[in-house]
This record gives C-alpha cells, structure tokens and sequence, in this order.
C-alpha cells in the first residue's frame, strides 16, 4: 500500500478564498479579521487591492505570507484635488467640527461620500475625500484558511454567497 500524497489547493482566479489577516499602517493595527471574523472573496476579480490580491496568487491552503503593498498597489497616492474647503455655515450645528472625524455628505444625486474633517479654521472647513488609506504603505500578515471553486451563481453575481459571504 503507497500512501497518497494529497497536494494542497492553490488559490488561482475564480477560487472562493478565505483569509485571515491583519493590516497594520505606520506601526499600528488599523484592521483584523480579529475583530470582525475571516473575509471571503473571489480571486481575481479587483475585490482587494491590487498588491495583495497579486500576491495571493499560488498561495496554499494554510500558507501564511507578510505581505507589503505600496501606496500604488493599495489605495493610491494622496491627491491634492481631493481636499475641499466649505463654508462652516454648510455644516448643520449639531456636527462637531473636529479634525479627523469622519463625516458622510450626499450629493444631489444622492450618492454618498465619505470625508475626513482636515482642518477647521474661522469661516471655513477644510474636508479629506482621499481615502484614509491613500497613500499609506500596508503591511498585511495573511492566511489562506481555504480554498474552493467558486460556483456559477457566484460569479455571476460577483460575490461570495454561504459562510463569510452574502446571504439571499
Ligand atoms: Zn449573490
């Protein structure tokens, strides 16, 4: 009797792949799959970032990897265009005008923004639509928990469905 040897999976795109992982920017942790369980996604559809996504690629089930991504291959560089100043009499009273909060504003078509307050001065705030990301350098620690097929409905609907995916 010769005993099968079993190789692992791989992860290759259109794989359903769970990850455990940890980011941490200029020394501190700013997410985890800690603190909100393991993430599911289909690889090689753009649903992480480029830089790590790329680096996922063969990983095996089980494989831990510390991965770093530059700003380039994660959330972009900072963009300079991306900082709006308002006028304070825009903001309803009840917002506190603190720098580094985050605030969500809507257009007239109703999309929704997210903004980080920059700076407040006298008459006029000055507003963050960048990504808090951008232009960071992220160092992820992953683990590929598993891997398998993705299935049809999945891919056409582009997202993970069952245990760490969507439910309907
Ligand atoms: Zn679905």
């Amino acid at each position: 009797m010769s005993e099968q040897t079993q190789s692992k999976r791989t992860v290759k795109d259109k794989d359903v792949v769970t990850l455990e992982y940890t980011l941490t920017v200029d020394g501190e942790v700013v997410d985890s799959s800690e603190q909100h369980g393991p993430v599911a996604y289909i690889h090689g559809m753009g649903q992480l970032v480029p830089g790590l996504e790329k680096e996922i690629e063969g990983m095996a089930e089980g494989e831990t990897k510390e991965v770093v991504v530059t700003p380039e291959e994660g959330y972009g560089p900072e963009d300079p265009a991306a900082y709006i100043s308002l006028p304070r009499s825009e903001f309803p009273p009840e917002i506190p005008l603190e720098p580094g909060t985050v605030i969500q504003l809507s257009d007239p078509q109703g999309r929704v923004y997210n903004a980080t307050i920059h700076e407040v001065r006298d008459d006029q705030v000055v507003l963050n639509f960048n990504h808090p990301l951008a232009g960071k350098t992220l160092h992820f620690t992953v683990k590929v928990v598993s891997v398998r097929e993705a299935t049809p409905e999945e891919l056409a609907h582009g997202h993970v469905h069952g245990e760490g995916g969507h439910a309907h």
